[in-house]
């Protein structure tokens, strides 16, 4: 009589064939996910402003803010939506077209982050 094999010893590894939609990458590999979850800021919120080149065109940056990348560009909406402008994400930094420090400030101690006007 032959030796009976359990079942369920033939399953393989599937895993190793399925590639991330994103990045191409075999899921082992792939760290789109990570990414995602990661925490962009380490907490310490500061809000400052910069001008751009010669003509001065000024942006205000809020950067240190503690939250994945999703979260920010989410609160980036918000924060052009309060000022009525235009602003990116630069490299986990918020910046927003023209001076609205005191509003940025206001507006993220309004949401319960420890945020401190720079410059
Ligand atoms: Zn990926």
């Amino acid at each position: 009589m032959p030796p009976r094999r359990a079942a369920g010893t033939l399953v393989y590894s599937t895993e190793l064939g399925r590639t991330c939609p994103d990045c191409r990458r075999s899921l082992t590999e792939c760290r789109c996910r990570e990414q995602a979850t990661r925490i962009v800021g380490n907490g310490n919120v500061r809000v400052g402003r910069e001008s751009k080149g010669r003509g001065g065109k000024v942006v205000t940056l809020v950067i240190g803010l503690p939250l994945t990348s999703a979260d920010l560009a989410a609160l980036a909406t918000t924060l052009k939506k309060r000022c009525g402008t235009g602003g990116t994400i630069k490299d986990g930094v918020i910046e927003i077209q023209g001076e609205h420090r005191d509003a940025i400030v206001a507006e993220l101690q309004a949401l319960g982050y420890k945020a401190k006007r720079a410059g």
